[in-house]
């Protein structure tokens, strides 16, 4: 007889306001790229919602590549968030740029985002660990996994354990995406750390038609969750709208996500009772 090797030991799992993440809990963490409007906004949060998604994201500060691009809501994004907080009951996570966005940041976030261009941000991946609320730590584009590992330190060595690791594609030679996801990272970082991992397949295709079937690897390798961009109109979105998938596609693919997740063990941690979802 063959003997299949152990799985790599499994982390444990996280509590945000009360969803799991980790363990055998799989998370979809879902929302527009950027918060641009309350209609926009609340339409969205309420169709993830309703979809069974874990936890809602969107980013009121947007670290955009030109000065000159939409660059986020700011405060005015928070409060949006809050409000589709309060409506839906979901947990928001929303990306910090700067250390001095960080108090207003907390007055709605449950996860603070550390996006990829600032994984190397040692000041901010400190204060971060000092903030006291969970923290999803993306990879740098081209960083390599033991960097991001010891990005994870700058927070962990401050007191905060609460950190959720996110793959979302590095830089190859490769131009057919926009980044190479880099699926192998999941199991080698879970044999490396006991933090969650997740995945973004959004910002690693750069295109719709791919965000489907490379979420269903990354819930079939072993992922903890997907962050994943969603929007109710991706044609107008102010940003990213060739990789959001479309709110009235949502619910299906949360279904295809809960099946090959349910492959790896894991079940999808839902916002709503699952008597609710079964109806
Ligand atoms: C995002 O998730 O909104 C984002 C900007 O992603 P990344 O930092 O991975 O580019
Ligand atoms: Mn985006």
């Amino acid at each position: 007889m063959i003997e299949t090797p152990p799985m790599a030991t499994e982390g444990e799992s996280l509590e945000i306001a009360g969803r799991k993440l980790g363990g055998s809990s799989f998370a979809i963490i879902a929302g527009p790229c950027a918060v641009e409007s309350r209609e926009q906004l609340l339409e969205t949060a309420t169709a993830v919602h309703d979809a069974g998604a874990t936890l809602l994201r969107g980013g009121a500060y947007k670290p955009r590549t030109s000065p000159y691009a939409f660059q986020g809501l700011g405060q005015e994004g928070l409060r949006l968030l809050a409000e589709a907080k309060a409506q839906t009951g979901l947990p928001v996570v929303t990306e910090v740029l700067d250390p001095r966005d960080l108090e207003h940041v907390l007055e709605v976030a449950d996860v603070i985002q550390i996006g990829s261009r600032n994984m190397h941000n040692y000041a901010l991946l400190a204060e971060a660990g000092r903030c006291g609320a969970p923290v999803l730590l993306k990879r740098g584009l081209s960083s390599t996994i033991d960097e991001l590992l010891m990005a994870s330190e700058y927070i962990l060595r401050e007191g905060n354990e609460a950190v959720i690791l996110c793959e979302r594609g590095i830089r190859t030679f490769e131009t057919a995406y926009r980044f190479t996801l880099d699926l192998a990272a999941v199991p080698v970082l879970k044999e490396r750390t006991q933090l969650p991992v997740i995945v973004d397949p959004s910002h690693a295709a750069g295109r719709r038609e791919l965000v489907t079937p490379l979420s269903l690897a990354a819930a079939a390798v072993g992922a903890d969750g997907l962050l994943v961009e969603v929007h109710p109109r991706p044609d107008d979105a102010v940003c990213d709208g060739p990789q959001s998938l479309a709110t009235a596609d949502f619910a299906g693919y949360v279904e295809r996500v809960q099946a090959a997740a349910a492959v790896a063990g894991k079940t999808l941690s839902s916002a709503r009772p699952l008597a609710e979802m079964a109806g």
